[in-house]
């Protein structure tokens, strides 16, 4: 191995009891330390990575570095399951070997830096006969066991490379704990499928000898006795291992609970030929075990549960009122929404999308609707998935399968009528495990979604009676199938004022509450909210406001409770004291005019955002550079306005070669975020006239608006939110397009008064609005 394959990472570690994971194997177990609790979550927050790795002694209960092994396995957290309890089950992924370089800390976690150990990727004539020696004897080892699948056979076959061959069968042989940990030890791969040929060999002549026993006995008796022998050898083996009344009970429980169950048809005969399998196994079998989550699973849906609609519109809209302020528009298209569910029960009414910014209520509003309706609700996170299985399930025969996030959300409902959340549709993407998005779709038909099938159910589970909404932060990114079968409702974001409100009427008493305090004990001057709104948080939604308050009140419960007092009073003096440093300021004068530096108005997923451009003219032959993750939208806007500035040099008052004797950089500071769109061409080319002319820009002014080769300026979206993002930053004067003039009337009054708006259609307007004037400039120069 060459230096280059390996690589050192810091990872939380997690010991494994009497478990051991192999790369390319999915594995499911319950985790109940608090110790290895805290190490998945902290692998949730940091990529979903793990190093799993066993312990030498499964009875240990609170392991130090000494009790386990050096070498396991860089695994990815698919999935966690809270089950009762304070147990949870994972689903992971083996990645790669690594190696212990040094335990990092043994608490409050494991954490460990690792080295990664990767295969080589050659292979020789030796691997190539390895490997085919290793294929027999699995082939044999497959029909001898008759314990797995015979397709197992058919992915095993595919696979090329010597190291993943050998893996991937180790996963599927029956093998001792130490015999697993020498296979992962052996980091060359030829090494490691000679050691696994001599494991599996072995394994080899003990099914052959068992079924050699198997063979004698079965000649010796008819087929009555022998069905006869056979039930009294499993009693007589039940018996001894003390399983019989154990299996004979839980059977009869199970019995019990699916003729209560009031299952459909397809799904009690399917529950009923599974626990007759289950009654032949011993209750120690894997399998066993596998059957019973099954069950669980089955029992545990509400096939026909049902609550009971509530569709006075007047209770709906007294619900929505009393949980949100303002959302006008979203509450208003939900009551229609109602209204007409009421006149014609057996509509399938469309898929609300609500759309906007994080943090402005679209999650809490959802949960306010199944409030009004009376009916219970659940949600399910789309962001990153991108494995089809991940919304269906994978399949029983797969090791440590469980139902896809659907039916989890189902069994979470209770109820086969739920309103069912689905958050950040924007955020799926596909790879080659299949597109989300198809699976998506057909739970979203309601022509199709009556026997939706989960791969690990297997049975069609009907989901025509849930009420489905979704939300996203931008429909750019939805699947356009997706996006035509959903009706859109825009929820954006906030004003000062509306957020002042927001946290007066509801944050705030939610998190006195939370924080176990009694009403009135927090009192925030008026003063002190708008500081915080202003200096403490920068956001189109009032999650960050929801978290500062949240602060103040823990503050202040310490305070009641050491000083003995009755209640905190925060003010704009004392707010430091519970706040600290205001992170932010609320720029109003410190706005000052500059050469080459001007203010643009984004548009992002996020809400609006101010979008500085800056530009640097320098000695050189004419290069233009662009910095600062500009996308080719916006890379083009910039040549554009490069050329219009060239070919009206001398009108703008700019040497007329100056592309022969200077180089131009343009850059959009905060240069780590992507920025793209077209919306960005009149900045660009004010602040190129700035830079080349040296006339400063105005500082208390922002922009947006397309440009085009002559000098137009093009219509844009989003002005609203961009109005809102130049209001948070103490911005007063707006240039936008004429066309845009229509769009003024939506922007609330209160920012609409404190921003003046100037309507330019071409690029001469913006210029003669944003650059100083001569006199003004000369003036403040001496
Ligand atoms: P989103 O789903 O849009 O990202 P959330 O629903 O998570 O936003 O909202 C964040 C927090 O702000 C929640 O506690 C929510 O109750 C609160 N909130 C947002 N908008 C409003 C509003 N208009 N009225 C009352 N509370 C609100």
């Amino acid at each position: 191995m060459t230096k280059d394959d390996t690589m050192t990472k810091v990872l939380p570690l997690l010991p494994l009891r009497g478990l051991s994971i192999f790369p390319h194997m999915v594995l499911h177990f319950d985790v109940g330390r608090e110790k290895s609790i805290l190490s998945l979550e902290q692998a949730m927050v940091n990529e979903q990575l793990i190093f799993l790795v066993s312990q030498k002694d499964a009875k240990v209960d609170d392991p130090s570095s000494d009790d386990i092994y050096k070498v396991g396995t860089i695994s990815k957290v698919k999935q966690i399951l809270k089950l009762p309890g304070d147990t949870v089950r994972v689903l992971v992924e083996g990645m790669s070997r690594a190696e212990i370089v040094n335990i990092v800390q043994e608490s409050p976690y494991f954490e460990a830096a690792v080295e990664e150990k990767h295969d080589s990727k050659e292979k020789n004539v030796e691997s190539e006969a390895l490997m085919r020696k290793l294929m027999e004897a699995f082939e044999e080892y497959v029909k001898l066991s008759n314990q797995i699948s015979p397709e197992v056979m058919a992915t095993v076959s595919d696979i090329e490379d010597p190291g993943m061959l050998a893996d991937v069968v180790s996963s599927y042989v029956y093998l001792k704990q130490s015999q697993k940990q020498e296979l992962l030890e052996a980091f060359n791969s030829n090494k490691r499928i000679e050691k696994l040929l001599g494991m599996v060999t072995y394994e080899l002549d003990v099914l052959r000898i068992e079924r050699k026993i198997g063979v004698k006995v079965k000649k010796q008796i008819d087929k009555v006795q022998r069905e006869y022998y056979l039930k009294e050898q499993l009693k007589a083996i039940q018996d001894e291992l003390g399983e019989k009344d154990g299996i004979q009970a839980e059977v009869e429980k199970y019995k019990k609970k699916i003729n209560k169950a009031k299952l459909p048809k397809e799904a009690k005969e399917k529950a009923l030929s599974e626990l007759d399998r289950f009654e032949k196994m011993g209750l120690m079998s894997a399998e066993s075990g596998v059957i019973r989550t099954y069950l669980d699973w089955i029992l545990d849906l509400p096939w026909n549960k049902e609550t009971k609609d509530n569709l006075d519109i007047k209770n709906a809209r007294e619900v929505l009122e009393s949980e949100h302020y303002g959302l006008k528009d979203v509450k208003d298209r939900i009551i229609e929404y109602l209204a007409i569910r009421k006149l014609n029960k057996s509509m399938k009414g469309p898929i609300l999308c609500l759309v906007g910014p994080p943090g402005v209520g679209k999650t809490s509003i959802v949960k306010s609707i199944a409030k009004a309706l009376n009916r219970n609700f659940t949600r399910m996170s789309l962001g990153g998935i991108k494995d089809e299985a991940e919304i269906r399930g994978h399949r029983k025969t797969y090791v440590g399968a469980i139902p896809g996030r659907i039916i989890y959300g189902m069994k979470q409902a209770g109820s086969k009528n739920p309103v069912f959340l689905f958050d950040e549709i924007d955020k799926m993407s596909s790879d080659f495990r299949g597109d989300p998005a198809d699976a998506m779709l057909e739970v979203l038909d309601p022509e199709q979604n009556n026997t939706f099938r989960d791969n690990y159910l297997e049975l069609p589970f009907d989901l025509s009676k849930v009420m489905f909404i979704t939300t996203a932060n931008t429909t750019d990114t939805i699947p356009r199938p997706l996006l035509d079968r959903m009706e859109l409702i825009e929820v954006s974001g906030y004003t000062e004022e509306e957020k002042y409100n927001i946290g007066r009427k509801h944050l705030l008493p939610k998190q006195i509450k939370e924080n176990g305090l009694k009403e009135g004990s927090v009192v925030i001057t008026e003063g002190a909210f708008r500081d915080i709104i202003n200096n403490y948080t920068r956001e189109s939604g009032v999650r960050s406001l929801e978290r500062r308050l949240a602060a103040i009140c823990r503050k202040a419960a310490t305070m009641i409770v050491e000083k003995d007092k009755d209640s905190v009073k925060v003010t704009s003096q004392n707010l430091v004291k519970f706040l600290g440093q205001p992170r932010y300021r609320f720029e109003v004068s410190d706005k000052k005019d500059k050469v080459g530096v001007v203010t643009g108005l984004a548009w992002t997923a996020y809400g609006g955002d101010t979008l500085p451009v800056e530009v640097l003219v320098m000695q050189g032959n004419g290069k233009l550079e662009l910095t600062g993750q500009l996308g080719d939208v916006m890379k083009e806007s910039a040549r554009t306005g490069y050329s219009y500035v060239r070919a009206h040099a001398e009108e703008l008052g700019i040497d007329r070669n100056f592309y022969k004797d200077f180089d131009v950089h343009i850059h959009a500071p905060e240069g780590a975020v992507p920025k793209d769109g077209p919306s960005a061409g009149v900045t660009m080319v004010t602040s190129m006239v700035s830079a080349l002319s040296g006339v400063p820009v105005r500082g208390d002014t922002a922009m947006t608006g397309e440009i085009t080769l002559t000098g137009q300026v093009l219509p844009i979206g989003g002005l609203k939110e961009k109005s809102l993002a130049a209001r948070r930053a103490g911005i007063s004067q707006i240039i936008i397009p004429s066309e845009n003039e229509s769009d003024i009337k939506e922007i609330p009054e209160n920012v609409r008064h404190k921003i003046k708006f100037i309507l330019a259609d071409s690029i001469d307007v913006v210029l003669k609005n944003a650059l100083v004037k001569e006199k003004d400039h000369d003036n403040k120069k001496s």
